[in-house]
């Protein structure tokens, strides 16, 4: 069978971007040849640093390369600065936008190791799938004087739609299906945990709306495909906190975009760094791995960033590109490297370096 070559655009942006996006591009080198796959790269440029000398944070040529050239992208991360600067807008929020990236998919999980220190005492493995165009991020707020004299009154739009909610609850079954495969052991037996997605709304209050994501969901997760996965869903609130105390219960959870966002933020606290998870932008033509974590400038240039984010992000793009095989040789390199813990970096709680980190999961590939 001749090699598929897929073409990946690579944005490391600002700070530890720079450090970890070689390490993403290392890992897809030093995949095994027998997954069959070939990657060529393209260098494309983003983020604060290329605003302050250039005057664009996202340089038309980069959408248009990653439009008409590239099957997958590994995005690093921007900085953002503190105070708004003129003409600056996030590169990050336009290409999520421009590249019609609709779900944003975030697996939480934790390897237990003696050798560094996590928040959990039993392991958490779980994925939270946001979708990423509407609801209230659809950015239409007005403000006008309040009738009352007194003040004013400012009002945001809250979109749902059948498409969109559709579409994400598809995908989030998807997941919840191959996850399920994967965790099939070699002999056949099923691996313990009940393979499942958990609908997240606030239907009780808002009817129409989120009472509109959660009959659409619902239906969609009806399909045969899914017939078995076991559907249940949650009010968001009664989520938050069941989540915060047994996150080792959930599968995979389904949101519209703010639930997902809030949910995705606390839940990659569970996991204890942000050195450690991954995310995937994924659209219909183009899929972006992008670590969670930010530019994190007060280790920039020290050369101790924890890759795993990153290299996790490779793992998820190629998942979404529909090379689950080849994302599974990197989750489990990954995992065994922590499960090991010789060559845990400093956020952990050890003492390698990002170089350290990265030979060792080469080595694993
Ligand atoms: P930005 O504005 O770009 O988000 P930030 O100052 O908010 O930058 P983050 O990148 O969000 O920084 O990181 C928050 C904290 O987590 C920082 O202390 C940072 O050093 C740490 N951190 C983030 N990513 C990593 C990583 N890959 N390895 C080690 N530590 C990390
Ligand atoms: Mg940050």
């Amino acid at each position: 069978m001749a090699a598929r070559t897929l073409r990946i655009g690579l944005i490391p942006g600002d700070g530890i971007g720079r450090e970890v996006i070689p390490a993403g591009r290392r890992i897809l080198e030093s995949l095994p040849s027998s997954l069959g796959l070939k990657f060529d790269f393209v260098d494309l440029d983003a983020g604060y640093e290329h605003f302050k000398a250039f005057g664009t944070a996202l340089p038309e040529k980069t959408v248009e390369t990653l439009q008409k050239e590239c099957d997958g992208a590994l995005f690093g991360a921007v900085s953002s600065p503190t105070n708004k600067v003129a003409g600056y807008t996030s590169p990050i929020v336009a290409l999520r936008k421009r590249l019609s990236l609709y779900a944003n998919v975030r697996p939480c999980k934790t390897v237990l190791s003696p050798a560094f220190r996590s928040p959990s005492t039993s392991p958490i493995d779980l994925v939270i799938v946001r979708e990423n165009t509407e609801d209230l991020y659809v950015k239409e707020e007005k403000t006008y004087p309040d009738p009352n004299g007194d003040g004013q009154i400012a009002e945001a739009i809250k979109r749902i739609s059948t498409q969109a909610s559709r579409r994400i609850a598809t995908i989030a079954g998807e997941i919840a299906a191959r996850r399920q495969k994967m965790r099939q052991k070699p002999n056949g037996e099923a691996a313990q945990k009940e393979a499942m997605v958990t609908i997240t709304h606030k239907s009780n209050v808002l009817s129409q709306t989120d009472g509109l994501f959660r009959s659409t969901a619902r239906e969609a997760l009806a399909a045969p495909a899914f017939s078995s996965l076991k559907i249940e869903e949650q009010i968001v609130d009664s989520m938050v906190y069941k989540l915060f105390l047994q996150p080792q219960y959930y599968d995979v959870i389904v949101a519209p975009n703010l639930y997902g966002d809030l949910l995705s933020d606390g839940a990659a606290a569970l996991v204890g760094s942000l050195g450690l998870v991954p995310s995937a932008n994924v659209g219909e033509d183009i899929v972006m791995g992008e670590p969670c974590h930010g530019s994190a400038p007060d280790i920039e240039g020290k050369g101790i960033a924890n890759p795993v984010a990153t290299i996790r992000s490779v793992g998820c793009m190629l998942e979404f590109l529909n090379q689950p095989e080849a994302a599974d040789v990197i989750y489990n390199a990954v995992d065994e490297g922590l499960r090991e813990g010789k060559f845990i970096s400093p956020d952990l709680g050890g003492k390698a370096s990002t170089e350290e980190v990265m030979d060792d999961i080469v080595r694993r590939l």
